[in-house]
């Protein structure tokens, strides 16, 4: 059986072009970036070609790239050291209430550190309204943290409108784009930020490596405490494959965009029209058009996403519910009852985030095995009608 692969907002695999590229910094490179030898000086000069590769993707210089771990870290970093580095700015921060956990989850530390958190409503289709945002700045409000897009509806935010909107205000501007860097167009200039956050597993690239974009004269400052690495700006050893690998697959994100954003938004709206064409009593979440390409997300009344899931494993089909840090738990995604659904609509939530190596077929395979599942749950759940 193929299996189709159908959770690229989870991770991405490795593409071969980028395994292939890390290979060398494992077996023949592998002095410490730090090192003066000439080993060491081979290292540090692939880690600055990487740099190079991921600044060009996101429209940033080299030096406004500093590399993390992941989004995670990035995601921290950004907020707690932006807070840390700019009291005179005030102690508010403004986010909204559909951020990755990376985000929510550190603002609620903050908040304990006696920073005070708004945290914004979505509308229904999981957008931020502007005047939402516009209402609550204040003059204390220091830093403003909207996702680009969200990994699990797919909404798009107008980011480069509330970054605009909180520099008005005075207040600085970062953005999660795990989701959208090597997508869709992300440029940090035309947006208008200043900070963002990147991860490479989301864009074909290695786990464990990921890049904060700090804009030129933003002050921020390290958030683990070591060696002066990164501009004294990420103490660790530099993990240089990880580096080499993040870079690749920026450089190759770059070159496919536009035919992958493309093909994907095709396969995205005939697997979404499709589902809503087949089966009853089924909506779509998310922005009906703003929406990263590829990416379907859906609830289906009287079923629980979880045996949705294992029924679409045993087809080989490889899905998820809600995001992939909650599936497991029994509780509701914080995204979705954001939008306002009820706790027994949002248990019946499916995603299907298609990337690169998707194909019509797959797309097929999904449409005909669905809604037979679909079905087969509703006749078996108490739910059902
Ligand atoms: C995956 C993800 C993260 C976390 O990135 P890691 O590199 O896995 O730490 C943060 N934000 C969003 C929106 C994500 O999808």
């Amino acid at each position: 059986m193929k299996s189709i692969y159908m959770d690229h907002s989870a991770t991405t695999p490795v593409d071969p072009e980028v395994f292939n590229a890390m290979i060398p910094y494992y077996t023949d490179i592998y002095g410490n970036a730090s090192s003066v030898h000439s080993q060491g000086q081979k290292a540090a000069r692939a880690v600055e070609q990487a740099r190079e590769q991921v600044a060009l993707l996101i429209g940033a210089s080299p030096g406004e790239i500093i590399f993390t771990s992941g989004g995670t870290e990035a995601d921290n970093q950004s907020i707690i050291t932006f807070m840390a580095a700019n009291p005179h700015k005030g102690k508010h921060i403004i986010t909204s209430a559909i951020e990755h956990h990376a985000i929510l989850h550190t603002c609620e530390y903050l908040s304990k550190q006696g920073f005070e958190i708004t945290v914004l409503p979505v509308n229904p289709e999981g957008v931020v309204e502007p005047d939402t945002l516009r209402a609550a700045l204040r003059a204390d409000t220091a830093l403003v943290s909207i996702m680009h897009a969200n990994n699990e509806i797919g909404t798009v935010q107008d980011i480069q409108q509330l970054a605009a909107i909180s520099h008005e205000a005075g207040a600085a501007f970062h953005t999660d784009a795990v989701q959208t860097v090597g997508k869709i167009p992300v440029n940090v200039k035309e947006l208008g930020i200043d900070l963002l956050s990147a991860s490479s597993h989301k864009l074909y690239g290695p786990n464990g490596i990921g890049c904060l974009f700090a804009k030129k004269g933003v002050h921020i400052g390290s958030y683990l405490h070591g060696g002066g690495h990164e501009r004294n700006m990420r103490a660790g050893t530099v993990n240089v494959p990880g580096v080499v690998g993040f870079g690749k697959a920026a450089e190759l994100a770059q070159q496919r965009l536009p035919q992958n954003e493309a093909a994907l938004k095709v396969l995205g709206q005939r697997l979404t029209q499709g589902i809503l064409d087949a089966i009853p009593n089924t909506r779509l979440t998310g922005h009906p058009v703003n929406r990263l390409p590829g990416s379907v997300s859906v609830c289906f009344q009287y079923v629980e996403g979880e045996s949705i899931l294992l029924m679409l494993d045993s087809y080989g089909i490889m899905a998820s519910s809600g995001s992939a840090c909650t599936a497991g738990s029994l509780e509701p995604s914080h995204v979705l009852l954001a939008l306002g659904l009820s706790h027994e609509i949002a248990h019946g939530s499916l995603r299907l985030t298609m990337g690169k190596d998707n194909t019509q077929e797959d797309v097929d395979k999904v449409l005909e095995v669905l809604p037979p599942i679909i079905k087969n749950l509703r006749l078996m759940s108490p739910l059902g009608q």
